[in-house]
């Protein structure tokens, strides 16, 4: 109705003035900014492990790719892991951000006196789920928060945990090459919109394995080493051939470090107590001793002070700093071995020589931790973090809310880059609204235009009201107003 109410011969100028206004209105821009919000990509992570993978194995030979990364990215030199420094238990940690006596994951095997269940690593008593579900992996929080993720081997990522799979998931097997595992990780990350994974955890055994069967002192690591080196550089190669190499962040880490051990530093628990006295609980060098009932005064009391490269605790007395107490999963005695040493019940039992699994703040039990990708800073170098920081950052760099964990993203929020555009929180269910993080000025000149034409609008409309309003000249025309002007100006 109101446009009736605009003088017909100003109608054009108003219909004109209405389509600017459109194409310009901040509404408009709102629009544009929101649709391209929401239909931007998750940001993508991709978490890689190679199991035993000691933080100085890169210094000891050749190992360009490492060193790309590093270049190209970030580098932390020291690296605290958690205790105990074994796979299932930092595997865990990773992806929850949790220290083992809160994620449950105590060891490689376990005893659950509530369930009264035996876990081991070895056997498909990894499969139950109830070991699992005193957390919750990131995988299952991407997933619950509208994201994907695919897992190549990952401990504990074949098992159906709070009553989710990775949406990608590989069985475990051991003899799976690591090639077939990159090119299974890379075909998940390039699968459609939609189908695509936006966070992959990728494992291999090495170099653990070898570290276990030659010790990491032996000469023949070197070529192990360079070797993973090698491996890296194909995974580099695969996502850079599949136009992934730019968007995805890669983390490559690891679960512990290996220490040198020698059949002279053998700790034979026989010499001490009877085998009637107690069950043993895990492997060398961390061992959980479960007495018999009614015996723990006698064992502890036989062990405590039986032999020097021993530590002895009660489960009470463990030290504050291992965050490994409250959980009944740690048995009421634990056995740690010094570095080196090697706990048996006796000298015919399976002799390593090289092992992990000591106290996690030996320097010899720390692992790698190289990233880079558009979250990351380039060629920077941190001095130390602790490996549970690592779940808030990768949730950081997933815009995913973390659950409680034991980590903090102030730790290592200067591994970032800059660049805000990976930080946003992009699930629609957070309170805090996603931040605008491009600085645009196409609203502020879009308002500017439609102001001014709007009061160009008035101007001409107050001028032609106002002409309207006037008494009408007798035979006044525009043309004859200028005469009648000049005449007047000459008066
Ligand atoms: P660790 O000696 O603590 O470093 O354990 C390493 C070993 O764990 C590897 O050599 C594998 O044999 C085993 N392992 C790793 N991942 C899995 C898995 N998902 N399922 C079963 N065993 C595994
Ligand atoms: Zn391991
Ligand atoms: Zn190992």
């Amino acid at each position: 109705m109101l446009i009736y109410m605009i003088p017909g011969g100003c109608r054009p100028l108003f219909y004109l003035l209405a389509m600017v206004l459109t194409l310009v209105s901040p509404h408009t821009l709102n629009h544009h900014e929101h649709q391209d919000h929401s239909e931007k990509e998750r940001p993508k992570l991709l978490l890689v492990s190679f199991d035993g993978f000691r933080w100085d194995y890169i210094y000891r030979v050749p190992t360009p790719n490492f060193r790309s990364i590093m270049d190209e990215g970030v580098k932390v030199e020291f690296v605290e892991n958690i205790y105990i420094t074994k796979t299932y238990p930092n595997h865990y940690s990773m992806v929850t951000g949790l220290y083992a006596e809160m994620h449950g994951i105590v060891a490689n095997e376990m005893y659950d006196p509530a369930l009264n269940l035996s876990f081991s690593m070895e056997t498909d008593s990894v499969y139950d789920s109830r070991w699992w579900e005193q957390a919750v992996p990131l995988w299952v929080t991407v997933q619950k928060d509208g994201g994907r993720s695919g897992a190549a081997m990952w401990p504990g990522s074949d098992v159906l945990i709070h009553g989710m799979f990775p949406t990608q998931y590989l069985q475990y097997n051991a003899s799976v090459s690591f090639e077939t595992r990159v090119q299974q990780i890379i075909e998940w990350f390039s699968a459609p919109k939609g189908e695509a994974v936006d966070f992959g955890i990728l494992y291999w055994e090495e170099p653990d394995e070898s570290g276990h069967n030659l010790g990491p002192q032996s000469p023949l690591m070197d070529a192990i080493i360079a070797g993973i080196d090698e491996k890296l550089g194909f995974l580099m190669n695969e996502l850079k051939k599949s136009g992934l190499y730019e968007k995805v962040n890669l983390i490559v880490t690891s679960d512990h470090g290996m220490a040198q051990l020698s059949p002279e530093k053998i700790i034979e628990l026989d010499q001490y107590l009877d085998r009637d006295l107690y069950t043993w609980v895990d492997k060398s060098p961390v061992v959980g001793i479960l007495p018999k009932e009614g015996k723990f005064d006698e064992v502890y009391g036989l062990l405590a002070d039986a032999n020097p490269n021993l530590v002895v605790y009660r489960k009470d007395d463990i030290p504050e700093h291992f965050h490994y107490q409250h959980n009944v999963r740690i048995m009421p005695i634990l056995l740690e071995a010094k570095e080196g040493w090697t706990i048996m019940q006796n000298r015919t039992g399976l002799f390593m020589l090289g092992n992990h699994g000591y106290n996690n703040t030996l320097r010899d039990m720390q692992p790698i931790f190289v990233a880079r990708g558009p979250a990351f800073r380039q060629n920077y170098v941190k001095t130390s973090m602790r490996s549970v920081d690592l779940y808030p950052l990768m949730c950081h760099i997933l815009a995913i809310r973390p659950l409680p964990n034991n980590g903090s993203l102030l730790n290592v929020q200067d591994l970032l880059s800059l660049e805000p555009t990976t930080s946003t929180p992009i699930s629609t269910h957070f309170t805090v609204p996603p931040k605008i993080h491009r600085y645009s000025y196409a609203p502020v000149v879009g308002s500017f235009i439609g102001v001014v034409m709007v009061l160009g609008f008035l101007v001409v409309y107050v001028i032609l009201v106002t002409l309207k309003q006037r008494p009408a000249l007798k035979h006044r025309s525009w043309e004859m107003s200028q005469p009648l002007l000049q005449e007047d100006l000459h008066l």
